[in-house]
């Protein structure tokens, strides 16, 4: 398609710069801000195609409820779905039905108001009331106002989004990893959010992909209109709708020379990842799934430091069992090298990661609520079939167990019984299986890192999830904009909470790695490797840049660091100090990315 030479109206939104990198393609909205409810009046003969209008925006919700029922119900049980039981039955509700029809027959307003304007009325009734758990079922009809209403305008569908016509940036208020999972990845050139943080999953996903992604940018799709075209730069953090071409031609030569530095970065692949002083690193990848392997190997990347199973659980209606999961791990694991090993987590479903879209409908509290390990230990059948397939996967390579969100020491132990007894049935059953498959915890509530002494006891190894981490121990919201200037993994507490980590594990022998995103930023690599951590674990895309900073820096000077900011207050300046250092290091890296 023809883009116009002179673009006037170019305008640049900022935001926080999550994932490097430039592109330039047209805009595609996915959902919308802040609903705009029409409130044109019907003309007389338009009445019965608004009936027809609403009848079909209700039978498409009825499908999408009825499809997320069945994968909750399959994923998670009979009990869970029962609140889209629930929407679907509001759905049926005659009451409800003919007040937005008689809205629409004798009041002359079209569906969008009238189902607005009732479902509303009902809402506030609700969310009024005195009753917590009356409370909660207001958020679920707003909810279920919010599809029909999606319905009703045909914002763009999760299926669309896998079969795009062209190129384009995704422009959305957020997007839930269930939606980024199913993206055209060979369309999409960058992700541009009004919400959103440095951990949000939008972001994870996007450096993974290898994209720019420009985050909690405020309020913007309102202002777009369709098929304008954007430049979205993933290191500045801006997003330029309309840009001029003076902006493109500058854009494109830093683009090129982007590119050199990336192929001299390449030519790591096959190097250690060893400081100047002979300090060597386990320098790993963080993965979703084994079509991630060829990206890993691309990369130079030591084994497997985080394998998150909960994407195998995704965007689908029934959960894989145990032989399809076996598969997914045992293809990973045997694709690692020789001497590396594989992480397999556990699931870490719940937060933002639900099957279907529970997470929207769901806990008012979603990351303090039934996430990850207390999941699988409600549901042992899901773990039961998570540990068989692992354990089977050891026979083909090197792994190891990971649980992840564990805040205490019953959690480990209970893990800890579920796996024996998982061995023993695999022993009993003459399936062969890796005898000595090591467990480990992440250390990511901060519960957890001051237990750590206890944890390094029961359990094989440590890895330190510093998303959750920061969040848990600032209380700030990982993916909530409005707070991401206190989300601040050099903040004191979480530096000294991560010491603490790792020097429970030395006392007892046990290695500590870092698989969140801190791991993967040069700017705090020298300040993880002078507190001691043995491996970071980061998605492949940023390996050759880590272990180009890794093989610069002295190990000397990063303990020097680690031990000024083990004395030190501010948050901004442990950042500041630990930047300096890598900089001094390795200037090309930080003027040339
Ligand atoms: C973390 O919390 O740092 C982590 C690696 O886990 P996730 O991002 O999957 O929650
Ligand atoms: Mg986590």
């Amino acid at each position: 398609m023809a883009e116009p030479s002179a673009r006037p109206g170019a305008r640049t939104h900022h935001g926080i710069a999550v994932s490097d990198g430039v592109a330039h393609a047209r805009i595609l909205r996915v959902g919308q801000a802040r609903r705009q409810i029409s409130r044109e009046p019907l003309a007389a003969g338009a009445v019965e195609a608004e009936v027809e209008r609403l009848n079909q925006a209700l039978l498409g919700t009825r499908q999408d409820i009825q499809k997320v029922r069945d994968q909750v119900s399959a994923a998670m049980g009979a009990a869970e779905a029962g609140l889209f039981e629930a929407h679907l039955l509001v759905l049926e509700d005659s009451t409800l039905l003919n007040e937005v029809l008689r809205k629409i027959r004798t009041g002359g307003l079209g569906a969008e108001a009238a189902f607005h304007d009732v479902f509303e009325k009902y809402v506030s009734v609700l969310a009024a009331v005195d009753d917590a758990y009356l409370r909660e079922r207001a958020a679920d009809l707003r909810d279920l106002s919010g599809r029909v209403l999606d319905h009703l305008s045909g914002a763009v569908q999760e299926q669309d989004l896998q079969h795009l016509p062209e190129p384009c940036i995704v422009v959305a208020h957020d997007l839930a990893p269930s939606v980024t999972a199913l993206l055209d990845r060979k369309n999409v050139l960058g992700f541009a959010t009004e919400a959103g943080g440095k951990t949000s999953h939008t972001a994870i996903m996007a450096r993974k992909m290898g994209i720019p992604a420009v985050v909690g940018l405020g309020p913007l799709l309102e202002s777009i209109q369709e098929g304008e075209y954007a430049l979205l730069d993933g290191h500045g953090g801006l997003l330029t709708i309309n840009p001029t071409d003076q902006t493109l031609f500058e854009y494109g030569q830093l683009k090129q020379r982007r590119a050199l530095f990336e192929e001299k970065l390449a030519l790591l692949r096959e190097q250690p990842a060893v400081t100047l002083d002979g300090h060597h690193i386990t320098l790993a990848a963080n993965i979703e799934g084994p079509e991630d392997m060829a990206a890993v190997q691309a990369s130079g990347a030591h084994g497997i430091g985080l394998f998150r199973t909960e994407f195998l659980f995704l965007n689908r209606s029934t959960p894989p069992g145990e032989e399809e999961q076996f598969e997914a791990y045992r293809a990973v694991a045997s694709q690692t090298r020789p001497g590396q090993e594989a992480i397999l987590r556990t699931l870490d479903l719940g937060g933002d990661k639900m099957p279907g879209d529970l997470n929207r409908s769901g806990e008012p509290n979603p990351f303090l609520g039934w996430r990850a390990i207390r999941i699988s230990l409600d549901r042992p059948e899901l773990l039961r079939s998570q540990f068989r397939a692992m354990l089977r996967a050891g026979r083909h390579g090197r792994v190891r167990i990971l649980l992840p969100m564990v805040s205490g020491l019953e959690e480990l132990r209970a893990a800890r019984a579920i796996l024996e007894s998982c061995q023993q049935e695999l022993k009993a059953e003459g399936i062969p299986f890796g005898e000595s498959v090591p467990v480990g915890v992440m250390i990511e509530i901060p519960s957890a890192a001051l237990i750590a002494e206890d944890l390094a006891r029961e359990s094989d190894f440590f890895s330190i999830g510093t998303n959750d981490l920061t969040g848990y121990t600032l209380a700030v919201d990982r993916l909530n904009e409005r707070v991401a200037r206190l989300y601040q993994p050099t903040h004191p507490a979480v530096v000294r909470l991560i010491h603490a980590t790792v020097q429970a594990a030395r006392r007892h022998g046990r290695p500590v790695g870092v698989c969140g995103e801190m791991a993967g930023e040069p700017a705090l690599v020298p300040l993880l490797i002078g507190l001691g951590v043995d491996e970071l674990s980061v998605t492949p895309a940023l390996i050759p840049a880590v272990k180009f900073l890794l093989r610069r820096l002295r190990l000397s000077e990063a303990r020097d660091l680690a031990e000024w900011a083990l004395g030190h207050s501010i948050g901004s300046e442990i950042h500041r100090r630990s930047r300096e250092v890598a900089v001094a290091a390795a200037p090309n890296l930080f003027a040339e990315r």
